[in-house]
């Protein structure tokens, strides 16, 4: 380790905080760099990620594969627009529909983007294939839901802090309670004929990993079959390996009709997300209807079809199954003592802190000081969502650290 001097935390902390918009609210640590689990602040402190970038960095920090086709694509064409074809483009459509069992791939960058773009296609399908009156179509949405930030999706989200101040939002949307099949038919059965879709994550990442009762994904599947609806399954954090599945659907051998897919596409590198569907729905689409500059550039689909590669071995749904076993087991013995309550799929959990032994975020600070870094969600809730590359041995030290600061000690 070379010269520590904290003053370069706080002195950069307070740089960033000042010239910048307050939209987030960080914990006062500044990374330097990362491998593997660990990150290194500016002071050169080794810090235990628990967090992998909100599931984006599923593979870890600099994953040695994902850095070589990185290195190798920046040296020979990064961008083209979809003006025109590069060499990339198709070999990485062709792996990540393969990986979904779907026919068609609309790439896109951010979740955001990819869930606004299953929205667009809902409803062009609605009124192309449905046949839904025109400006009629109706898409149900779940409470509790986090699809992203742009002002259509806001519309529809119930956290007022997501909300309030961005209106007037977009017509056209229904929420129904998470979970609950038969208020989702009920929604349905209002107006059938012109409901084009279900959008619902299959595991409430931001709502506090939420898990639905068993059977609800089979549920929406059915429903969505007998009334002629899409069922697109936002597996933008929950999908790409980190519930021991490829995705979430899968614990209940449930195939959406669209995988709106982000986060850990991108290897933790670039921003990539994407449509996957067949070419009945993604079908819809024609030149001029829809696009992104960036949307499947040379450099995105170099990563992401690395990252299709690493999941196809299934070496990390494995992994995150297994280690999912200690995370489980380890959150278990914690309850009672300062935990009130957890849930966990694969390597993924949310701890809901007792209210007695501090909010989410002064527990997320005191791990701080122990070097581990976890992030809160909704006051009270912590999410650990560790790179699946983590050692079992890290692992057990990071919920050793965790045990110590909800006990109190
Ligand atoms: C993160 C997330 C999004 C939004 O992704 P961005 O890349 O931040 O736009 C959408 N849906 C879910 C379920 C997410 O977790």
């Amino acid at each position: 380790m070379t010269i520590v001097s904290e003053q370069r935390t706080g002195e950069m902390f307070r740089r960033a905080e000042e010239h910048t918009a307050h939209n987030y609210h960080p914990l006062p640590v500044v990374i330097d760099h990362a491998e593997g689990a660990w990150m290194t602040d500016v002071d050169g402190r080794r810090h235990l990620d628990l967090l992998a970038g909100y599931s984006a960095l599923n593979f870890g920090h600099g994953h040695p594969d994902l850095l070589r086709v990185a290195h190798e694509q920046l040296d020979r064409l990064t961008l083209t627009s979809r003006a025109f074809v590069h060499d990339r483009f198709a070999s990485f459509t062709e792996a990540l529909a393969d990986l979904c069992g779907k026919d068609m791939v609309l790439p896109m960058n951010t979740g955001a983007e990819a869930v606004e773009t299953a929205i667009k296609v809902a409803r062009k399908w609605g009124y192309e294939v449905k046949g839904v009156r025109d400006g009629a179509a109706r898409i149900i949405v779940a409470s509790g839901n986090f699809h992203g930030r742009t002002t259509t999706i806001v519309g529809f989200s119930d956290d007022p802090d997501a909300r309030d101040g961005f209106g007037p939002f977009t017509p056209g949307f229904v929420t129904v309670p998470y979970g609950d099949l038969a208020a989702l038919e009920a929604a349905i059965l209002a107006d059938p004929a012109s409901t084009v879709a279900v959008l619902v994550e299959p595991i409430q990442g931001e709502g506090g990993v939420i898990i639905p009762p068993a059977g609800y994904l089979r549920g929406v599947r059915e429903l969505c079959t007998r009334h002629d609806v899409l069922f697109a399954a936002d597996e933008i954090q929950a999908g790409l390996g980190r519930t021991g599945r490829t995705f979430a659907c899968d614990h209940e051998d449930v195939v959406p009709d669209m995988y709106v897919l982000g986060k850990a596409l991108g290897g933790g590198i670039v921003p990539v997300s994407a449509v996957v569907a067949d070419r009945d729905v993604l079908g819809v689409l024609r030149p001029g209807q829809h696009g992104s500059t960036f949307g499947g550039n040379p450099l995105a689909c170099a990563v992401g079809e690395e990252v299709v590669r690493l999941l196809a071995t299934g070496v990390y749904q494995q992994r995150a199954a297994e280690l999912g076993v200690l995370l489980h087991d380890r959150l278990a013995a914690m309850v009672g003592h300062g935990i009130v309550g957890f849930r966990t799929r694969g390597l993924w959990a949310g701890v809901d802190i007792d209210p007695n032994v501090g909010t989410g975020r002064a527990i997320c600070e005191r791990l701080l000081e122990r070097g581990v870094l976890a992030k809160d969600t909704h006051g009270s809730t912590i999410r650990l969502a560790p790179p699946i590359v983590i050692s079992a041995d890290d692992l057990a030290w990071g919920l050793d650290q965790l045990a110590a600061v909800v006990a109190g000690s």
